[in-house]
């Protein structure tokens, strides 16, 4: 008898068996039929398989980037918090879907959704996906994750390469050395700036003679014992809001996190950092660390990580780099200079879920010390033995998900070509719609893209000859800010073409006053010149009926 023929009548029998066990639950024979190895009842999975794919096909083609139901109204059609007696049938439930969830999701793999940080992610992403929950490894120990652990270790330790390049001596060393840490494979950027800063604050104030450190003792004793007057973490007042978190989970609370001011490039300001670790040295507070950004969420403009870290090696501090964004420009040759100084940052984040075109959900922090992360190890006996190769002891997350195998196989399936040829050519793209802005009397460009982002806005026909002189009134931005709200939104409404929206400060008349600016984001691999054409006229096209109505 066929070995899997065996196992079918087995998992049958035991299907049954299991059943008469529990006569009294109804629903028995349905659940376990939903847990029946693929190889029996092969039918079942196979055309849920079929009707999913149909969903997702039709997703991914869809043109418009948004559906227009007022989020009101979708709303009320989550308003039920019972759980369902019954298990459902598949088709039923998948026809909810359909209509109430996938029908008004954002389309964001359009080549017309160019507004945030998530796009269309290469092909082989979804059957990938299906192996990974199939699979259903958990990478917080070699006990439920074997081959997944050093898989992991492996893929991280190829962009640490591309980050620091040491020598191939210490990457066999420790790429699969269970003392070293090279990187820490997260759910997002948020994480990884919080393990990064967690580390730095850990090692800065460790164990010393008889103090145990701050892991074990607690802020306020560490501070204490160390003699100092509080601690603080510095970096450029664009900082992600994730860097809020950290600061308040850290213990040292928000207000400790020091903002240092931009200049016109929105590059924190080198004299007013000098002055900053200054002022904390001669008031006794600890720096925990300081902080560059490689890409800033709102305008994708990068500090001068080389300066940052002149100023962290003085002032002997950690160096951290938020390259979230950023950090896949280490694959351009043409771009990576622009990250000079990265290889001389302790900790480096950087999103798979951005730039390296991966599903959502993997971040990653990487180490130039290979002991660093000890400073955050933690032990249990149940696992997480002292010494295992078991990735969940130097982690801030437990169980978690195989994440690493889209990360390595982006890696082998695009590779170092493939993804500096996703980085050029958006940044090229970028500086096509820049030119696009500046030849259109309609906007105003509001600052020269670094990489792929660009915020600009609309200015209203009354004021485009004030505009163009540079002599707006406080009031008239002020006009042009709700005007470009306005179309914003309706924009998003109209559900064709989608550009987010922020704020940038600039100084007028020696006041400092507060833009509403227009934001792009051209990483779609999909989007080309014409897509950007289009979504500069349908703003056109909106903001002309907005005039109109308003006359
Ligand atoms: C996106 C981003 C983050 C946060 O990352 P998540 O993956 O959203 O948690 C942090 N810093 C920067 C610069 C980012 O762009």
């Amino acid at each position: 008898m066929a070995l899997s023929q065996q196992r079918q009548e087995k998992t049958q029998q035991n299907l049954f068996l299991e059943n008469e066990l529990t006569p009294h639950y109804a629903v028995a024979n349905e659940v376990m039929e939903l847990f029946a190895p693929s190889n029996s009842l092969v039918a079942t999975e196979a055309k849920m398989a079929v009707e999913t794919d149909v969903l997702i096909d039709n997703f991914l083609n869809a043109v418009n980037t948004n559906s227009s139901i007022e989020f009101s109204s979708l709303i009320e059609t989550f308003a039920d918090s019972q759980v369902p007696t019954n298990p459902a049938d598949f088709d039923s439930y998948l026809e909810y879907l359909a209509s109430n969830v996938i029908n008004h999701s954002i389309h964001t793999s359009s080549p017309r959704f160019i507004g945030h940080m998530t796009s269309a992610l290469p092909c082989f992403v979804r059957p990938l996906a299906k192996l990974m929950t199939a699979m259903n490894q958990n990478v917080v120990k070699i006990e439920t994750a074997k081959a997944f652990s050093p898989y992991e270790r492996q893929a991280l330790a190829m962009i640490h390469r591309l980050i620091y390049n040491f020598s191939d001596e210490f990457y066999s060393e420790h790429v699969q050395n269970s003392q070293s840490t090279l990187g820490i494979l997260v759910s997002g950027g948020t994480a990884a700036n919080i393990i990064a800063l967690w580390c730095a604050r850990n090692k800065s104030l460790g164990a010393k003679n008889s103090f145990p450190g701050v892991e074990k003792a607690g802020l306020t004793a560490a501070l204490d014992y160390y003699g100092y007057q509080g601690a603080v973490i510095i970096g450029s007042e664009l900082m992600h809001f994730s860097f809020e978190k950290a600061a308040d989970l850290l213990g040292i609370g928000t207000h400790s996190l020091i903002k240092i001011p931009t200049n016109r490039n929105n590059q924190v300001d080198l004299v007013a950092l000098r002055q900053a670790v200054a002022d904390c040295q001669s008031k006794n507070l600890h720096i925990i660390a300081i902080a560059g950004v490689a890409g800033t969420t709102d305008s994708g403009n990068i500090d001068s990580l080389s300066d940052i870290a002149d100023i962290a090696e003085a002032a002997n501090v950690h160096f951290h780099v938020d390259a979230a964004w950023g950090g896949p420009l280490i694959f351009s040759e043409q771009h990576r200079q622009k990250l000079a100084g990265i290889e001389r940052a302790d900790s480096v984040t950087i999103d798979g879920h951005k730039q390296l075109y991966l599903p959502m959900g993997i971040g990653m922090v990487f180490m130039r010390e290979p002991h660093l992360a000890s400073a955050i190890e933690k032990n249990a006996s149940y696992t997480m033995r002292k010494g295992s190769f078991d990735l969940g002891k130097r982690a801030l997350e437990g169980s978690r998900p195989g994440m690493a195998l889209f990360l390595h196989a982006g890696l082998h399936l695009i590779g170092l070509k493939g993804y500096e040829f996703l980085i050029d050519a958006g940044i090229e793209k970028t500086q096509y719609m820049a030119d696009c802005i500046n030849a259109m009397p309609e906007f105003e460009l509001l600052s020269e893209p670094d990489i792929n982002l660009l915020l600009y806005r609309y200015i209203p026909q009354s004021l485009r000859e004030v505009a163009v002189k540079k002599q707006l009134a406080e009031s008239e931005n002020k006009q042009i800010n709700i005007f470009n709200e306005r179309l914003q939104k309706s924009q998003r409404q109209a559900g064709r073409t989608f550009i987010s929206r922020t704020t940038k400060r600039i100084n007028c008349l020696d006041r400092e006053i507060s833009l509403t600016a227009l934001r792009a984001v051209i990483a779609n691999p999909l989007t080309t010149k014409d897509d950007i054409d289009a979504v500069l006229h349908d703003q056109i096209k909106i903001a002309l009926d907005l005039e109109i109505s308003d006359c």
